[in-house]
C-alpha cells in the first residue's frame, strides 16, 4: 500500500459525495443539492432545512424552512454561498496571472452565479478565457465546486449566447470532437501528416479557423493502438501473456487479474507507443488488459462549452466500462485529463447510471500499480542501465489535472527507485496548453506566457528529456524546448518488460 489516494467509496450519483476536491453534493436529479453554510438542504423535504446550521424542528415532526424564498427559481448553482470571497482561487489561476482582463475563477463561478438570480443577466464572455485547468478547484478552501460552476456557465454560454453560424463555434467545435478528425485523419495517416505539416495548410487554418500555425500538427501513427491490440489477439493474447506472467511470478495462475484500459483518442491515434506500454507493463504485472469500445472521454469537449457532446460520449464510455466494473474490473487511464473526467466531471456533470460506480473504480495507471503491486519495490530490483532507457535524466511536468487528483509526487517518487536515473520536478506551475486552449490563435500568447515558467525550469534542470502524464502538456514541452518527452509508462517498460515488443512483432 502506498500514500496515494484511496479508491473512492461505491456510491450512487444520486445523492452521493465523493472523494475529488471540488465536487460538490448531487440531489436525485443529477444536479447538485443547494446549500446553506454548507449543510445540504433536500428541496424535496426528504432532508433536513437548516438556518444557520441548525435544523428546524416543529415539535410534531419535521417542517422544512425555506430560508431563501425568493431564491426559489433562481439559477444558482450550489456552492456559490459557501464562497468567503478570500481570492485564494484568483492567486492560484494561470490565466489570471497573466493576462490582466480575465476576472479570474471567484468571478467565473460563485459571482456569475450569484449575477444569474437575475433573468436579464447573461453569462459574461469572459468565462471563454478560462482554459479549463481546474486549478482553482484544488485552492478553494470552502470546497466551493468551481470547475463544475466553469463547465455549466460555459456550456450555458455556448448554448445560448454563441453565434452557431460563427467560424469561432465552429472552429472550437472541430477542436472538441478531435476524435471524430484523428478517425479521418487515421484513414490515410501518411497523407494526412504530410497534408497538415505542410506550412501553407497551416496558414489558411490560422487565417481561416483561427488555429495557431505557430504549432507543428501531431502527426498521426501509421497503425492505431486499437489496430496492434487487434493485430496481436485481442483479449485473448492479453489473458494469455498475464497468466503466464503470473505463472513466472509464481502467482495464483488462475486469479483474476483484469483492468479495462481507457485509452482515449490521443494515445489510440496519436501515441499508440504509450498505450502498449501500458498493456506490456500491466501484462508484466500478470493483468489482463480489456480494451472496451469508448469515445473520447469528454474534456475537451468541456473546456469548449459542448456538454451535449461529451454527455454522449460519456454515455458510451459509461455503458461500456460500467459493465466491466460490475463484474470487478478496475478501470486504468494513461491519461491523467481522462482520468479526471470519469472521476470527477462525469460525477459533477452527469447523472448517467453507472457513472459512479465507474467513478469509483478508475485510477491512472501508474497509481494502480503502487496500490496493487509493489511498483517501488521492483523497480527498486532492477537491474535497469540507462542503456536501457536510452537517457539517464529526465526533466518532469506534472499536469494540473495529475494535482488535482493528488498525483503531483508520484511519478520523481517512483523514479528515484532506478538506479543511475534522475527524474527533476520542474515546479509546479501549469504548461499553458490546457488541451485545446492552446491551440487557438487568440489564445496563443497567454498560453505560451503561462507556459514561461515550465519552460525556464526545464531548461535549469539537468536534463534534456521531458517527461509528463498529459499528451498535451507533453507538446507544449516539446514546443518551448525542443526536448523530446516521454511518459513514464515507457519508462516502466524499458525498466521492467523484457522482450515484450519483440514478441508482439513477431506475433
Ligand atoms: S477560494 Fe473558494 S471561498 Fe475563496 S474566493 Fe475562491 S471560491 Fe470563494
Ligand atoms: S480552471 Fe484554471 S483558468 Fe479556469 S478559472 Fe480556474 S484556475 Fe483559472
Amino acid at each position: 500500500m502506498t500514500d496515494e489516494p484511496q479508491p473512492h467509496d461505491d456510491q450512487d450519483v444520486q445523492g452521493g459525495d465523493h472523494a475529488c476536491s471540488g465536487c460538490g453534493p448531487t440531489d436525485a436529479a443529477g444536479d447538485t443539492a443547494k446549500t446553506d453554510g454548507g449543510t445540504a438542504v433536500d428541496d424535496a423535504g426528504g432532508g433536513a432545512a437548516t438556518d444557520g446550521g441548525t435544523a428546524v424542528d416543529s415539535g410534531d415532526g419535521f417542517e422544512p424552512i425555506q430560508v431563501f424564498p425568493e431564491a426559489e427559481d433562481a439559477d444558482l448553482r450550489p456552492g456559490s454561498d459557501d464562497c468567503y470571497k478570500c481570492s485564494t482561487c484568483d492567486t492560484t489561476c494561470p490565466v489570471a496571472e497573466v493576462d490582466e482582463d480575465f476576472p479570474g475563477p471567484k468571478f467565473q463561478g460563485p459571482e456569475q452565479w450569484r449575477l444569474k438570480r437575475s433573468d436579464d443577466q447573461d453569462i459574461d464572455d469572459s468565462i471563454s478565457k478560462c482554459s479549463n485547468c481546474m486549478r482553482c478547484d484544488s485552492a478553494c478552501p470552502s470546497d466551493v465546486p468551481l470547475s463544475q460552476m466553469h463547465n455549466t456557465a460555459r456550456a450555458q454560454y455556448v448554448d445560448e449566447q454563441m453565434d452557431k453560424t460563427s467560424l469561432k463555434y465552429w472552429r472550437n467545435r472541430l477542436l472538441a470532437n478531435y476524435g471524430t478528425m484523428a478517425r479521418l485523419g487515421s484513414t490515410f495517416p501518411r497523407l494526412t501528416n504530410a497534408v497538415m505539416g505542410n506550412s501553407l495548410v497551416q496558414q489558411v487554418n490560422e487565417k481561416l479557423l483561427g488555429i495557431t500555425a505557430e504549432r507543428e500538427f501531431p502527426e498521426f501513427a501509421t497503425e492505431t493502438f486499437r489496430s496492434w491490440y487487434a493485430k496481436r489477439g485481442g483479449e485473448a493474447t492479453s489473458v494469455e501473456n498475464a497468466r503466464r506472467a503470473r505463472q513466472r511470478r509464481d502467482e495464483d495462475v488462475d486469479a483474476d487479474k483484469r483492468v479495462a484500459y481507457f485509452h482515449g483518442d490521443y494515445a489510440n491515434h496519436n501515441t499508440p507507443e504509450v498505450a502498449k506500454a501500458l498493456v506490456h507493463v500491466f501484462e508484466s504485472f500478470g493483468y489482463a488488459v480489456l480494451v472496451p469500445e469508448q469515445r473520447c472521454s469528454g474534456t475537451p469537449m468541456f473546456a469548449n462549452g459542448m456538454l451535449e457532446d461529451a454527455r454522449r460520449a460519456a454515455k458510451v464510455n459509461v455503458g461500456s466500462f460500467s459493465e466491466l466494473v460490475e463484474d470487478g474490473v478496475d478501470v486504468v487511464c494513461s491519461c491523467t485529463s481522462c482520468s479526471m473526467a470519469l472521476r470527477q466531471e462525469y460525477p459533477e456533470l452527469f447523472s448517467i447510471p453507472g457513472t459512479a460506480k465507474v467513478a469509483a473504480n478508475t485510477y491512472d495507471a501508474v497509481e494502480y500499480l503502487r496500490i496493487n503491486e509493489d511498483l517501488d519495490g521492483e523497480l527498486a530490483a532492477a537491474e535497469t542501465t540507462t542503456d536501457d532507457l536510452g537517457v539517464d535524466s529526465f526533466a518532469y511536468h506534472a499536469p494540473c489535472h495529475a494535482r488535482n487528483q493528488g498525483l503531483d509526487g508520484q511519478t520523481v517518487e517512483l523514479l528515484s527507485q532506478l538506479d543511475d536515473v534522475d527524474a527533476e520536478d520542474v515546479g509546479d506551475s501549469c504548461s499553458g496548453i490546457s488541451g485545446t486552449y492552446g491551440w487557438k490563435t487568440e489564445h496563443y500568447e497567454t498560453s505560451m506566457k503561462i507556459g514561461d515558467e515550465m519552460f525556464e525550469h526545464m531548461e535549469d534542470a539537468d536534463a534534456t528529456t521531458g517527461m509528463t502524464e498529459c499528451p498535451t502538456c507533453a507538446m507544449q514541452m516539446e514546443h518551448g524546448t525542443g526536448y523530446e518527452i516521454e511518459h513514464p509508462l515507457q519508462v516502466l517498460e524499458a525498466a521492467l518488460v523484457d522482450g515484450a515488443t519483440t514478441e508482439d512483432e513477431a506475433a
